[in-house]
């Protein structure tokens, strides 16, 4: 089979930190260009955006490294030119965004796919299977890092659809969706919203889940030690899931890990879709994010400047 000819689009942090190695180390994937306005890749051919480069190279996928608030746009031109794409995450800004792209990617009969990179985290999956039989009694997420380390000058981050605290935030959503038996639903939600900024700083849910109460506490403004871990109390004790899903601990036995391969699995899952032409979306994260913006008691903060 031939090797599949990918466009990558946004070259900025992600797409140098994990997309660049993960699709050098795919043998179905040849990059064959890249889109962005400023950023290069050597030895590749650079293009200044989607058009130019569908118009210019001959690709069959493209996948989608910007920031959220264009992405739709970005994606129905690679749809209606014919290309498979996948979506970083969270794949649009809206939800209505990402059903209409649904429905064009069925009516040209291209796959789309709305990457969740952290359900590929190593204690994801276990954590799923572990938790499938027992009785959920309480959740706790707590996802708190330090916007300045590890989002240095992304200003886009708190504008307007840029998703603030829940850009990372909505990594514990996509595995809080995946690994609990019941679905969640948002009951009540607290965003802090530094002066001037369109997205929040911080950020309190009440959700729920069957009879368990799950809490999630999201903060930006984390020095020191940085926290991405759920904590799932059940009928046979408390699971640990820490360092974004990567380390997973059940009652009784050791801490566990495996060495990361989110982004390699997702590639490979992009191929297997790009072979059947077909969807993977799974709206739910987005879904709480935007409940929680709909219900959100705000409070202004004090002005951030990175
Ligand atoms: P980034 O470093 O700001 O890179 C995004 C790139 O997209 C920029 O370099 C820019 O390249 C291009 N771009 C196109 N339109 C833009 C606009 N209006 N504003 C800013 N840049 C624009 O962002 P990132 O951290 O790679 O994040 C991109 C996406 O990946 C986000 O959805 C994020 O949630 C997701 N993600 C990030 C991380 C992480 O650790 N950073 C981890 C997992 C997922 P040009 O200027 O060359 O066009």
């Amino acid at each position: 089979m031939e090797p599949v000819r990918l466009g990558l689009v946004g070259i900025g942090k992600i797409a140098r930190d994990q997309h660049l190695p993960a699709i050098a180390g795919n043998e179905r994937f040849v990059l064959a260009a890249t889109a962005s306005r400023h950023g290069r890749v050597d030895g590749v051919t650079g293009y200044h955006d989607i058009a130019e480069m569908a118009a210019a190279c001959p690709l069959d996928a493209v996948s989608l490294c910007t920031p959220p608030d264009g992405r739709y746009q970005q994606a129905l031109t690679a749809i209606e030119a014919g290309l498979h794409v996948m979506l970083e995450k969270p794949p649009a800004v809206t939800l209505s965004h990402v059903e209409a792209l649904v429905e064009a990617a069925r009516a040209a009969n291209v796959s789309l796919f709305a990457t969740w990179h952290s359900r590929e985290a190593a204690g994801v999956g276990p954590a799923r299977a572990w938790l499938a039989d027992k009785k959920i009694e309480a959740v706790r997420i707590d996802w708190k890092e330090d916007i300045r380390r590890w989002h240095p000058g992304q200003e886009w981050i708190l504008g307007p659809g840029g998703f603030g605290v829940f850009d990372p935030g909505i990594n514990a959503l996509s595995i809080a969706t995946r690994i609990l038996p019941h679905e969640l639903f948002v009951e009540s939600a607290t965003m802090d919203l530094p002066e001037g900024r369109a997205s929040p700083i911080a950020a309190s849910l009440a959700m729920r889940s069957g009879d368990a109460e799950v809490r999630a506490e999201f903060d930006f403004l984390q020095t020191g030690p940085q926290t991405w871990s759920i904590e799932v109390d059940t009928d046979h004790g408390t699971l640990h899931l820490t360092q974004g899903g990567s380390v997973i601990q059940r009652p009784g036995e050791a801490e566990r890990t495996e060495p990361d391969l989110e982004y390699a699995r997702l590639y490979e899952r992009f191929a297997h879709l790009v072979a059947e032409r077909a969807i993977d979306v799974d709206l739910r994260p987005l879904r709480l994010v935007a409940d929680a913006f709909l219900i959100a008691d705000r409070r202004v903060v004090e002005p951030f400047a990175f």
